[in-house]
This record gives structure tokens, sequence and C-alpha cells, in this order.
């Protein structure tokens, strides 16, 4: 059998994870790029939790820490106090947000991706996509046209595929120029917390990142609206001290400055036919909440195992509808929540923002309000329930359905999350005694069974003796039972795995 044509357009972070996902399932792929070489710019900054947990489950996390730099918190500066939004409570084995620079994080990506043995068609630009063909130009200037199994738009904000899909990009902007300035030097604040400073004339942020570097990012006011060449160093010294009432540091060299409006927009479907948008294509974010690659890269994992079945034949095509369902929910939810906190950046009235810094000390000081923010920032409270409340029984207060799966201790020393690395369904069966041969024989080469137990475990399912969770390749809770039912069991995953699977 010829394996299917898998195209993806654009080898920013997105397509190079997708690329990488797929070619570790055994899928071929073409990646192709218009540009000559990985991106150079900054960009993101900060790796959250759940993206590394991701990237844990796909072997992709130690690169990632080796190069980056743990950060503890936020770390947020009123008028006479300071508060720090700490993540080491996070219920996760990163209990921190990684600070590494986009290009590092892309070329780690690359790298992996060199070792499976593909490369990326740099300078090579999809210049159309019509009724399902694709009309590339090479490097040399010659067309290639082309018909693919399956297309995907990993190709910016810009996307040429959403345009040769006829999606509209629906969103909003923000009417202030929004600054990034990028400065190598020692300063005065810890590189292992990101600063907010709220409490005098503008609101600035610092955000650390290695090798000893801090980007500078704030919403320019009426006097600062200038072009770039003038932000020279003592210009930037003096802007944070009128913003902050704090000296900055030395600094040694301005490496990068970026000015722009910021946009929140969304693509109105993420999936026609055989063509998906990912990332960027299908969701630009304020880079105010840092959210933007870390949703691009789940994006990238979420369709990743649904296509890997449906192409081995393991799962029938309706799976992949639940692509756009799902990130269509967790991205709706994202971006009204930055849309909001950029919001906040660009309030002019000083008041407001001393109220708010006040709000935010007060607030912080009890452990449950402090705990849910950070659990929100750092994304692993992003989930899907909504997307199956209909089907879901309410009345249990387990981890629903769509729900992240908690992370535990197993009592053998290993965690739930070292089970997840297989990449396969986990079952998760509490009631001991449960007759699971037959599920093992139907459907094997897609599942994991455990007959689990453990204090942790049982504590952070809060489920009773004879449940049944059902965690999918990605990560999430894809089925739960408080009584464990072979039938029920099997009526879900003939769902997900349709009978050929046998
Ligand atoms: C200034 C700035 C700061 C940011 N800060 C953060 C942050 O702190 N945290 C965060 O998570 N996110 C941040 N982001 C967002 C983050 O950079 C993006 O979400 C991320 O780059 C998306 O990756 P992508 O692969 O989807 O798209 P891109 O990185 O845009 O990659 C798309 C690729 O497609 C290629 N391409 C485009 N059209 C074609 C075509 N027709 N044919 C072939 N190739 C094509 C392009 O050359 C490019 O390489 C920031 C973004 C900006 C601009």
């Amino acid at each position: 059998m010829t394996k299917p044509l898998i195209l993806i357009v654009g080898a920013g972070p997105t397509g190079l994870f997708f690329a990488y996902q797929m070619l570790k399932k055994g899928h071929p792929v073409r990646l192709i790029d218009r540009k000559e070489h990985l991106s150079q710019e900054t960009k993101a900054l900060g790796i959250h939790a759940r993206t590394l947990e991701i990237l844990d489950q796909t072997g992709l996390v130690e690169p990632f820490l080796a190069a980056g730099v743990k950060g503890e918190g936020v770390a947020f500066y009123g008028k006479n106090h300071k508060t720090l939004l700490d993540f080491k409570h996070l219920p996760s084995p990163y209990p921190y947000i990684l600070f590494l620079p986009q290009p590092v994080s892309e070329q780690i990506l690359y790298d992996h991706l060199k070792t499976l043995g593909a490369e990326v068609e740099w300078k090579t630009e999809l210049t159309k996509l019509e009724n399902g063909i694709c009309y590339l130009r090479k490097p040399d200037g010659s067309e290639e046209i082309l018909q693919p199994d399956w297309i995907i738009g990993a190709d910016g904000g810009r996307s040429r595929v959403r345009e040769g899909m006829g999606v509209k990009f629906l969103g909003q902007g923000f009417a202030n120029t929004f600054v990034l300035l990028d400065i190598q030097g020692d300063i005065h604040f810890s590189p292992h917390q990101i600063h907010v400073f709220l409490g005098h004339k503008d609101p600035i942020t610092i955000f650390p990142f290695p090798p000893n570097m801090y980007r500078l990012a704030f919403a320019a006011n009426a006097s600062e609206q200038c072009d770039k060449s003038s932000y020279s160093l003592e210009f930037i010294e003096r802007l944070f001290y009128e913003r902050a009432r704090l000296k900055l540091g030395s600094l040694q060299k301005l490496t990068w400055t970026s000015m722009f409006w910021i946009r929140t927009c969304h693509a109105e479907h993420f999936h026609k036919n055989n063509c998906f948008l990912m990332g960027d294509a299908a969701h630009v974010h304020s880079p105010i909440g840092g959210q933007g690659m870390n949703m691009s890269l789940q994006d990238a994992y979420n369709l990743s195992w649904k296509l890997d079945l449906v192409i081995k034949q393991a799962s029938n095509k309706q799976i992949l509808n639940t692509y756009e369902k799902e990130r269509m929910y967790a991205i709706c939810k994202i971006l009204r929540t930055t849309e909001k906190i950029t919001g906040l950046a660009f309030i002019a009235s000083s008041w407001v923002r001393h109220l708010l810094s006040h709000l935010l000390y007060c607030f912080n000081l009890i452990p449950m309000f402090s705990k849910k923010i950070s659990y929100k920032v750092s994304q692993l409270a992003l989930n899907y329930c909504k997307c199956y409340a209909q089907s879901d029984n309410l009345f249990w207060s387990a981890p629903r359905t769509g729900a992240r799966a908690p992370y535990a201790h197993l009592e053998d020393g290993r965690s739930l999350f070292d089970l997840f690395r297989s990449q396969k369904h986990q079952i998760l069966i509490f009631e001991q005694n449960a007759d699971i041969s037959h599920l093992i024989k139907r459907f094997s080469p897609w599942i994991d069974l455990h007959l689990i137990g453990g204090k942790d475990v049982f504590k952070a399912y809060k489920n009773g003796p004879k449940s049944v969770f059902v965690i999918r390749p990605d990560g999430y809770i894809g089925y739960r039972s408080k009584v464990f039912s072979l039938e029920a069991l099997e009526h879900y995953l003939l769902w997900v795995l349709n009978s050929s699977a046998m």
C-alpha cells in the first residue's frame, strides 16, 4: 500500500512539531517553508507546564530543559509591595515556566526531525491552494502541482492554506503600539521570575531568558510612539525608571526590537475536508500571557494522534471532527482571557492599576486563589470538558471527561505520566478483579491496560474502588465511569478505535 502524502506548509514550531509527531508514528511527510532557514526572531520566550508535559510524552523534554532556565513565578510590583505568583505548587512534574527563546525551541525540534531522516524543503512556497490542489514554487523558480491526501496549514497568521480553504479570520485589534526590546546586560532583577511593574506611570514587564538576556515589554504611550532607532540604552533606562521607579541595571546591548499592534484572532474553522489549520494559521494571540506558541504545539499534539489512527485505519474519520471542536473551545477560552489581560496592560489610569496591584497582593495571600491563577496560566487547567458535558455523569466529582489526566505517583515509584509515554490509550482500571482479557485481545495494538491502585492515584482521581478511566494519547480523559462495565468501556473504545483495528 502506498503511504498517503501529508503536506505540511510552514516550518515554524507548529509545523516542525507536527512533522516530528507524524514521522515518529511512521508517516512520511513533506514539510515546506518559503524561508531559507529557521526563524531567528526571539518571539515566544516561555514554555508552560502543560507544554512541557506533552514534550515529555514525546521524548523531547530533556533537550528543552537542558537549554532553558526555570522560572519560578511572576512577581507583581505595586507602589509599596511585591507579590509573587508562585508556580512551585503546580500539580505537574514541571512546576515552573521554562524560559527559552523561540529560535532555540525551533532548533531542538528541527534537530530531532533530522534524526528521523527528514528535512525541511526550504525556499519552497505554497503559492495557491485550490480545490485540494497545491501549487508550489520551488527554489529554482519552477512550479510543482500536487494533490496531497492531507494538507496541514501551519503557515502563520497570514496563512495561504486558510485563504485556500475559504476560511475567515475573525478577531479584534488594540489601538496602542506594543513594544518588545531584547536586551543583553546585568540587571537588578532575578532571572527566575517574570517581573510586572504596575505601581507607577505606565506598566512594564521584564521577561528573562537565556543566555543572560531580558525582554522589556510595554504598551507605548503617546509620548513614546517613536521609531525603532530611538531606543538607545540610555532611553531604555530612563523609560524603565519612569515606569517602575527603579534602576534597571547595566545594559550592554539591544539585540532585537519589535513594535506592533496587538490583534487577537481565530479562524472560523480549523478543519475542512482534508485540510487542517494549526498554530498561528488558526489563532493569533496577544503576546501578553505567552500563550501563542504553547497553544500551537498543543494543536499539533491534539491532531497528530487522531490523524495517525485514521491513516492506520484504526479509527473512523469522524474522530477528526473533534479536532476543531476541542481546539476551538480551548482557543476561544484562552483568547478571551488574554484579551482581558491585554486590556489591563493598556489601562491609562494609574489609580485603577494601583487598585489592581493591591487586589492581587491581597488575593495572593489566599493560597487557593494563587494556586488557581497559576494553574490557569500554566495551561494545566485547559480542558475539553464542556465538549463532552452531555454524555458525562456530572454528579461525580472525579476529574471529568475532557479534563487533563491528573498527575499522580504510582506505588512502584513511577508516576502515572511515565505510562503515557507510549502515546497509546491508557486504560486505568481500579477494579482489581475486572476480567480484561477480552479487551487485550481486541484492542491490544492501540491500548495499554493497567489494573491500578495506590493512595496518590486514588486521591488525584477522587475515584471509587470500582472506577475506570481511559486516558487518550494526548493525556486527556476520554472516558470515565464510576463502576467498571466491560460493555460500556468496549462501546467507547469501539467509537475511538473502530472494529477494523482488530
Ligand atoms: C513579537 C512576538 C512575540 C511573541 N511572544 C510569544 C510568547 O511570549 N509566548 C508564546 O507562546 N508565543 C509568543 N508569540 C507567538 C509565537 O511566536 C507564535 O505563536 C508561533 O511562532 C506560532 O508558530 P507557527 O509555527 O504556528 O507560525 P510561524 O512561527 O509564523 O511559522 C509559520 C511558517 O510558515 C512559513 N510560511 C508562511 N507562508 C508560507 C507559504 N505560503 N509557503 C511556505 N511556507 C510558508 C513561514 O515562513 C514560517 O516559517 C509571539 C509572537 C510575536 C510575533
